[in-house]
């Protein structure tokens, strides 16, 4: 059996808020009750929107929780080096793998131009679907109108038809081809692309298990297909359910009650909130006094809510 390894993967884009506290918290326990490895990993590869000190401040904030690490930036570990601007390397031998099987191309278009060409009733927040316009020129160096991306070509096949396991969602099965389409790797500024990068590290970490905030549920069809197509086993999944207003609108991450930091300058017991989060999410822990390590006991899965959970359930206004 492979050994479980977890990771936590937060950006050092803002504050840690409640919401991925949640997140790092069934992370740490679900890594505990497998006997496991938990990874920490900083993921500050969007350099324009890392905020400065926010790294550290989301790592002190986190270990204010009790979470502790086996590897991380800090500490170091076999996967080295635990933050994602030093594995540029890692990225581009990635796309270059690809780029040899033909499962990659440039496109110079413009958001506008995809805008106009593109159907697209359902068009969320990552825009409307990609018509494939530069698909038939590969990575061939042509005249371009700006410095291009690089896109994954989805495979028109059975190929892209994955089963996702998420152990709060279920297991079901998707055609990438037939949903987002063919999604970017690297922008045109150069940038690597999250649905790359996440990939690429969790396959070099080893990491088997993914538990994360819900919002990011929509991207493990296109995850589980590229750590196929780089030839890798994609790690099983759980979304936490994300943390709503009482009205059941989404939470801005700057409504007063989100910042860890504030409940901790509050002077809250750390271990009444792990307490309070767990309860919130289906697991009453009583009074534990260890409650990372009463919850890594009791841990259940489909205990979790499949919707959203509300923070008042959390902490009161
Ligand atoms: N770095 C991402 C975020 O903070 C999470 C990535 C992941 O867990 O897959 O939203």
């Amino acid at each position: 059996m492979t050994a479980y390894r977890g990771r936590f993967a937060p950006s050092p884009t803002g504050a840690l808020h409640l919401g991925s506290a949640a997140a790092a918290l069934f992370c740490a326990a679900a890594t505990l009750q497998a006997r496991g490895t938990l990874v920490l990993r900083m993921e500050d590869i969007d350099r324009p929107r890392v905020v400065p000190g926010a790294a550290e401040a989301i790592l002190d904030d986190l270990a204010w929780l009790g979470l502790r690490w086996d590897e991380s930036p800090a500490q170091g570990g076999p996967f080295a080096p635990y933050v994602q601007s030093e594995r540029f390397a890692l990225y581009e031998a990635a796309i270059e793998a690809l780029a040899a099987r033909g499962l990659v191309y440039a496109c110079d278009c413009s958001r506008a131009e995809i805008a106009r060409v593109a159907s697209a009733p359902h068009a969320g927040e990552e825009g409307p679907r990609y018509p494939g316009t530069c698909r038939p020129f590969g990575m061939q160096k042509r005249d371009f109108k700006r410095p291009p991306a690089v896109r994954l070509a989805v495979p028109d096949d059975e190929r892209a038809r994955v089963t996702v396991h998420d152990r709060v969602l279920g297991t079901y099965t998707e055609h990438v081809g037939h949903g987002t389409g063919d999604f970017v790797l690297r922008r045109g500024d150069g940038v690597f692309a999250y649905q790359l990068v996440v990939v690429v590290d969790d396959l070099h970490m080893q990491i088997t298990d993914v538990v994360r905030g819900g919002d990011l549920a929509s991207s493990s069809a296109r995850q589980t297909l590229l750590a196929r197509l780089l030839g890798g086993t994609p790690p099983t999944f759980a979304h936490v359910p994300l943390l709503v207003a009482d009205d059941g609108s989404r939470l801005a991450k700057r409504d007063k009650l989100m910042p860890l930091r504030d409940h901790r300058d509050a002077g809250r017991d750390p271990r009444a909130l792990v307490r309070a989060i767990a309860r919130a999410y289906g697991h009453d822990l009583g009074d534990a006094e260890a409650p990372l390590e009463a919850l890594a006991a009791s841990l259940d899965w489909s205990r979790l809510p499949r919707e959203s959970v509300r923070v008042s359930a959390i902490v009161a206004r």
